[in-house]
């Protein structure tokens, strides 16, 4: 798959420019046009095909539309893009996104029109009031390139609504997301790397939420980061605190950390619940219907909640990604007092439900600028069976870690909330062949480590748990030692402390 991007113009061409009493600079055609091309270039980057310019990527050439046909005819491309901005208004009012084809074209052309005109309105939410957004129209760029082509002309240049929003780095952002959904969709483009979704399943009796305000890397294990939050900074003293809806076991050591805490939410015993709906200071999210994790009687429910029901267990926030099946938009989570940033291409920590008792803790590396616009993350988890799917962080908090493995971004940034869930293995009956194998596995592993270390010293703690934990019949010697008695058959005092650490293993599962 070839795709072809042609961003018009160059930086030279006359007349083509943002009209000075709107846009003092008088921003060049070019410089729009090829700041859409280059992020749809790098967006496209993560999928399953190629892009050619034919352009000229540095705007000192003027490459004129025959040889940009020409270019892309030879290489066969799949697909014509022309980005442009467009002009006509005169400095009045309105204007918009409007898309072309050639007047004798192939019908796919209209099935690109149609698709890069639907995504680029929904991306950008620039509406316009043309009478005909999608048009016929005899372009040389169109009416010459023998494969399916299209022309978008993304808002004007000389409009008092629509030049300051084209103007700016986001319009940019969100039309090449556009761009790039409507191609992904048109041409059923696979993310590159198959978009790994690491997940863990857990029955939701099984997951609890918990406040530990730390460094991420000291969270423990089977743990994911699980919530926003914002950063402060007091008597030297740094600390974190919940942005959405919290309820959690409250696992925090710093003195400012309750303080606030207190202060902004209520605890019950070691459970601290923050209700955003309670708390308006510096808080957008504060009277928002915001989509929430709901955690009760072991069941687990996502609901769009300005306040924490009683009777939750555990709750925690998140930028909605799937809700109903139906995939989110950035509107919508903008329309939460969510902050859209974090929706960038980076690794996130999401949740899910699909009904099925279950809860879906979930790391995931998403490919796009706009993962809920470029339809990248709905494609996602729709297709892994998910009806509801929150965002729960992104980029520098990301943190998980299940079984001893971690899957993290690279700094280790203080987060403020974690998804915790226990293990439950089969636990296989503890009979004497049992714990003889196990020994037999646990000194194997251990020997080149224990072969020459005198028994006594590292011993003594896991003889005391043993003792303690009833497996081992022992007397304290009143040094701090412990005396075994009574082994059933010759054994080391290695041997021993090695079955001691061995079924206390097997016996916590
Ligand atoms: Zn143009």
């Amino acid at each position: 798959m070839l795709i072809c991007i042609d961003a018009g113009h160059y930086i030279g061409t006359p007349g083509k420019r943002c009209l000075k009493s709107i846009d003092p600079g008088e921003t060049r055609e070019w410089t729009l046009n090829r700041r859409v091309a280059d992020k749809l270039e790098a967006i496209l980057a993560g999928y399953d095909c190629r892009t050619m310019r034919v352009d000229d990527v540095t705007g000192q050439r003027d490459v004129t539309l025959s040889q940009r046909v020409a270019a892309a005819n030879r290489a066969k491309a799949d697909v014509y893009l022309s980005i442009h901005h467009n002009a006509g208004i005169n400095g009045g009012s309105g204007g918009g996104i409007v898309a072309y084809v050639a007047p004798s074209h192939q019908k796919q052309s209209e099935v690109v029109r149609d698709a890069v005109y639907r995504y680029t309105v929904a991306s950008t939410g620039l509406r316009g009031n043309r009478a005909q957004p999608l048009a016929e129209q005899s372009l040389y760029v169109c009416n010459y390139t023998t494969m399916p082509a299209t022309l978008i002309e993304l808002g004007f240049m000389d409009s008092t609504t629509d030049t300051p929003i084209i103007l700016t780095e986001q319009f940019a952002d969100q039309a090449a997301a556009g761009l790039a959904a409507a191609l992904v969709e048109v041409y059923d483009l696979q993310p590159k790397g198959g978009g790994q979704v690491l997940m863990t399943a857990v029955p939701a009796e099984d997951l609890t939420v918990e406040l530990v305000d730390r460094p991420k890397s000291e969270c423990g294990d089977n743990c994911a980061n699980a919530g926003y939050f914002a950063n402060y900074s007091e008597g030297g003293e740094p600390f974190t605190l919940p942005v959405g809806h919290l309820v959690a076991d409250y696992n925090a050591s710093g003195k400012w950390t309750r303080h606030y805490c207190q202060e902004r939410g209520r605890f019950q015993g070691d459970k601290f619940t923050f209700d955003s709906g309670g708390w308006s200071y510096a808080n957008s999210l504060h009277g928002k219907a915001i989509s929430t994790l709901l955690i009760s009687g072991g069941k687990a429910r996502v609901e769009e909640i300005r306040t924490v029901p009683e009777g939750t267990d555990y709750a925690v926030s998140g930028i909605p990604v799937l809700r109903g099946g139906k995939a989110c938009t950035t509107a919508q989570a903008k329309g939460q007092g969510w902050d859209a940033s974090p929706l960038r291409a980076t690794w996130h920590t999401l949740v899910g439900l699909k009904g099925d008792g279950m809860v879906y803790v979930m790391g995931w590396q998403s490919r796009t600028a706009n993962l809920l616009d470029s339809g990248e993350a709905a494609r996602v988890f729709r297709g892994l069976g998910f009806v509801d799917v929150l965002k729960l962080d992104g980029g520098g908090s990301y943190y998980q870690s299940r079984d001893g493995v971690v899957s993290r971004t690279g700094e280790n940034r203080r987060i403020n909330s974690v998804l915790r869930w226990t293990v439950r293995e089969e636990r296989p009956e503890l009979t004497e062949d049992r714990v003889r194998q196990i020994v037999r596995e646990e000194l194997a592993a251990q020997e080149a480590k224990l072969a020459n270390a005198p028994a006594d010293g590292w011993a003594v703690p896991y003889i005391r748990q043993a003792v303690e934990a009833g497996i081992l019949t022992g007397v304290d010697d009143g040094q701090g030692g412990v005396t075994i008695a009574r082994p059933r058959a010759h054994t080391t005092r290695q041997e021993l402390a090695t079955m001691g650490v061995a079924i206390l293993k097997a016996a916590r599962g």
